[in-house]
């Protein structure tokens, strides 16, 4: 089978990072959101990402532009109806993404392989909201997408093996490495990623030290690039909020309880980089 068009469901964070790098592949992307904001948003994003690219001559002025005229505008799931793939990167909800499941079962065309961003959701349990579980597949982008090299590949319990492979096909033409990993609550990057995060919240709550100590101890004694804290800025407070509760409920272990600090953040509406302010503060 081979993948033509794809459509992009979610102009946020990650739904815009995959949007270009699959129009920068060749593909024709369909990006979909509920909110026409979020569309111009993730839209001038791209833009600014692309226009670096062209600055930094990683590509020309013509291949910005084709790449642009790859994408076009979707507020309507109907859409799908012409598409070879879906790719969901819609908020980090089991009742979101099964209803966005569930619709478009009904209106994508037989063929279509229904692929998740998720970070830590079940991908079989998305999969039973469609009646075709065995099209119905995790593709775990990193942040940011159009840096970050791996995709986790996630099989859910029915993902056929034809499916799997040209998901992963299509992971080597955007240049991505995919791994293969089975259906766990985090999988595996979040499954270690986040218990580290939510330990440095813990240890800033507990008081023992300062957000930027703590930052700190993890750059230059980890030689980690950024300190959890920061990282979870830009992951999304919410995210990693979302993350957490899956690996506390999906294993019932109460290693993995969120932070109440984390918690209090997320109400506070102080989700991190995107809302302006997390941990610290961004213009
Ligand atoms: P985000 O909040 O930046 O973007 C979510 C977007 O989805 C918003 O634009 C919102 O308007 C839109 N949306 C919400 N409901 C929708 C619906 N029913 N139909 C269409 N669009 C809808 O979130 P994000 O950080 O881009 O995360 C998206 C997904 O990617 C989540 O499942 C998250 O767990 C996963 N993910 C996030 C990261 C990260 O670092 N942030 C990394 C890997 C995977």
């Amino acid at each position: 089978m081979t993948i033509n068009k794809i459509m992009v469901i979610g102009a946020g964070q990650m739904g815009g990072g995959i949007a270009q790098v699959c129009a920068q592949a060749g593909y024709e992307v369909i990006l979909n959101d509920i909110q026409e904001e979020s569309f111009t948003k993730g839209l001038a994003v791209i833009t600014k990402n692309l226009e670096r690219n062209v600055e930094k001559e990683r590509m020309s002025e013509e291949e910005k532009n084709q790449t642009l005229s790859r994408i076009t505008k979707s507020l309507d799931l109907t859409d799908a109806k012409s598409v070879d793939l879906v790719i969901e990167a819609a908020v980090e909800n089991m009742e979101v993404k099964r209803k966005i499941f569930a619709a478009l079962d009904e209106i994508a065309p037989d063929h279509t392989i229904l692929a998740t961003n998720t970070s830590s959701l079940p991908i079989t349990e998305i999969a039973a909201a469609t009646k075709r579980p065995e099209k119905v597949i995790g593709m775990h982008f990193m942040n940011p997408v159009p840096v970050m090299k791996l995709v986790e590949i996630i099989r859910g319990l029915a993902t056929t093996d034809e499916v799997y492979e040209v998901v992963e096909t299509m992971t080597h033409q955007l240049s991505k490495v995919p791994v293969e990993v089975n259906d766990f609550p985090g999988f595996v990057a979040n499954r270690v990623l986040m218990p580290m995060i939510n330990e440095a919240v813990y240890t800033l709550y507990e008081g023992v030290a300062t957000k930027e100590a703590i930052d700190e101890v993890m750059k230059l004694g980890m030689n980690h690039p950024m300190g959890p804290l920061q990282l979870a800025d830009f992951i999304g407070l919410d995210t990693c909020l979302y993350i957490m509760e899956t690996l506390h409920e999906g294993f019932g272990d109460s290693k993995y309880r969120p932070c109440p600090l984390l918690r209090k953040y997320v109400k506070a509406g102080w989700l991190g980089k995107k809302s302006g302010r997390g941990f610290y503060e961004y213009r």
